[in-house]
């Protein structure tokens, strides 16, 4: 074949490929046109998967009837006029490509009443064959309706697929671009029924209202706002807590001013800040809104969009790790919040159609040494039958029931209460200020425990005791050589040993916080660790690793018998612990039943 020029309408069926892929990358077109063209209110109304029609309705400023005409031409756009301007760009278009685009694979109605006009203009394109603009009815601002998509490329058709999968790509699309926008009314459609419909916000609680309404209400009790302003990078939205952790990263968004994008950068800043708070393999949820000067991020690094770059990357990580980080600390048992479950999601959920809610949002990770559900009927299990403990309980520990029942909080009682007993060796539990809580102890301990040394680390080491008769542990020869190399770091971490002959150690000193427990199987575990990693412990995550197994190894284990006292101490240490709402791995440490929810589960009231 000879070489030639492709006709005009191919150049666009093939260039439309890039952007349109399916019928919600067209809902994403259009609907990012409207928020362009600063509407206020946008609907979106889809037909069988949005593949007989899409209908994007917006109130924003229109297209003047003069330039209707060219919207759908090719790389025509309002939105820049030379290079220097897409190096700042704000606004979410700037290829003029997509309406070309769009109209070269379908039937397209563009009616629109720029807000000088005294009325509209419409005007149709067929397979990107144009016709002539005539007059049409229209309230100030633009609708483009899109039908038949892909009838006139059958190869792009066969790539669709059923209706109600089409369609769960536009709602979610269209939830990211509502959460991209806070501002901005959205409402959706499919076949005539309303699938979803939230209102502009201008206020946190209108926001958190419409985050229930577009993640269910599950999002909103599991999670924490998050605020940091700075002059070069601001962050601010909502961070789930680690126990609301997912299987899946599906609720994970991140707007970059303004724009929703899928960035690695950013995605691993925010896992950063999750360290050591999450269960291995979970997947935090949050959302996350990022603003900064235009002319630091080039938006110009993928086709659709999704992927930004950052001029000044380790600022903005940092600046979203830290702030991840900082509000993950003071997940502690405190008076304010519900703990690190939400209730609804144990008593609620469990009575009602909204079980199956909860399933899918369930916040335990599986594990097996840890009751991974905890069903309604095992806590009214165990709040009826350790009654008896309850009436046993020093009178000063339970004057709050009833004033908690009238509904007013004694504020001298502290967040997690006082303890009650233990349950099965392995649960404390407390009675609180407005009903009672479930401790693991293991759990809660292990995580106070590492929050102390890693404190005491960063202050230059923890305090060491030496011991009375040295632990001695047998290891290959290697493993001496190797536990001799990292000698120093070991004594860094509050462990001393020595060689004792060619192959054993004795270990002469352990971190105080330890006491004497299970030293053997400790410093054999933390030493086993380090042949693992080889010489990370110079690294901060080998180290938070190693720390992690000795504070694992010096907790209180399940089935040792505490006293009340012993019990009171540790709540009082989970209080006053960063993070001390889950354990190392990211499990909760605690769950909070109020006399309310009691009531719920009994059906009091009712
Ligand atoms: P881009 O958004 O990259 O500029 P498009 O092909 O999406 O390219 O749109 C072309 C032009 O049509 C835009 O630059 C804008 O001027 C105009 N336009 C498209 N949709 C709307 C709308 N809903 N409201 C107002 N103007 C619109
Ligand atoms: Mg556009």
């Amino acid at each position: 074949m000879p070489i030639q020029v492709l006709p005009t309408h191919l150049v666009n069926q093939i260039a439309a490929g890039e952007v349109i892929e399916r019928p919600a990358s067209v809902v994403k077109e259009l609907v990012e046109n409207a928020l362009d063209a600063g509407a206020r209110r946008i609907e979106v109304h889809a037909e069988q998967g949005g593949v007989a029609a899409i209908v994007v309705r917006d109130d924003g400023g229109g297209i003047p009837a003069d330039e209707l005409l060219l919207s759908l031409a090719p790389h025509a756009t309002s939105k820049i006029a030379s290079l220097e301007d897409l190096e700042h760009v704000a606004s979410l278009g700037f290829r003029g490509e997509a309406l070309a685009s769009i109209a070269s694979v379908s039937r397209l109605t563009l009616t629109s009443r720029h807000t000088a006009a005294s009325h509209g203009t419409r005007l149709a394109a067929s397979a990107g064959e144009r016709e002539a603009a005539t007059p049409a009815p229209h309230p100030p601002g633009t609708s483009v309706e899109v039908r038949d998509l892909f009838f006139n490329v059958p190869a792009r058709r066969k790539f669709v697929r059923t209706t109600s999968t089409e369609f769960s790509h536009i709602e979610r699309m269209l939830i990211r671009l509502a959460l991209s926008r806070p501002q901005v009314g959205f409402l959706l459609t499919h076949n005539g029924r309303r699938a979803f419909a939230v209102e502009g916000a201008e206020t946190r609680a209108g926001e958190e209202a419409r985050l229930a309404a577009l993640l269910g209400p599950e999002f909103v009790a599991a999670s924490l706002y998050v605020e940091h302003r700075s002059t070069e990078v601001s962050v601010h939205g909502w961070v789930g807590l680690p126990t609301y952790s997912r299987a899946q990263p599906d609720e994970q968004h991140v707007m970059v001013n303004g724009r929703a994008v899928r960035d690695r950068l950013l995605a691993s800043a925010i896992r950063a800040g999750f360290r050591d708070v999450l269960f291995h393999g979970r997947h935090p949820a949050y959302v996350l809104y990022i603003d900064l000067d235009p002319a630091r991020v080039d938006v110009n690094a993928h086709p659709q969009k999704l992927e930004v770059r950052f001029r000044d990357g380790r600022t903005v990580h940092d600046a979203v790790r830290r702030t991840v980080e900082s509000v993950l600390a003071e997940t502690r048992p405190n008076a304010d919040r519900a703990g690190p479950i939400p209730v609804s999601a144990i008593a609620a959920g469990s009575m009602s159609a909204g079980r199956e809610s909860y399933r899918q949002h369930s916040v335990f990770p599986r594990h097996a040494d840890v009751g991974a559900t905890l069903d309604w009927r095992e806590i009214a299990a165990l709040a009826s039958t350790h009654a008896p403990t309850v009436a046993d309980a020093p009178a000063a520990d339970l004057g709050s029931a009833n004033a908690a029942h009238a509904g007013d909080r004694d504020a001298s009682i502290p967040p997690l209460g006082y303890a009650l007993g233990q349950v099965h060796g392995v649960y404390i539990l407390t009675e609180t200020a407005d009903g009672l809580a479930l401790v693991d102890m293991h759990a809660a301990h292990e995580r106070v425990l590492y929050e102390q040394i890693k404190a005491e680390l960063e202050a230059g080491g923890p305090p060491r005791q030496g011991l009375l008769v040295p632990q001695i542990i047998e290891m290959t020869p290697a493993s001496v050589d190797m536990a001799l190399e990292q000698r120093s770091a070991l004594e860094a971490m509050g462990i001393v040993i020595d060689r004792l002959g060619e192959s054993s150690i004795a270990v002469r000193e352990v971190p105080v916080a330890f006491g004497t427990r299970d030293l053997g199987g400790l410093v054999r575990d933390a030493l086993a660790e380090l042949a693992e990693e080889g010489a990370t412990l110079r690294v901060a995550t080998g180290r938070e690793r190693l720390l992690a197994t000795l504070a694992c190894h010096a907790a209180v284990r399940a089935h040792r018998r505490l006293s009340l006292p012993e019990m009171n101490s540790l709540l009082r240490q989970m209080e006053v612990t960063d993070r001390a709402d889950q354990c190392n791995h990211g499990r909760p440490t605690w769950v909070r039943l109020s006399m309310q929810d009691l009531d719920r589960l009994f059906l009091r009231g009712r």
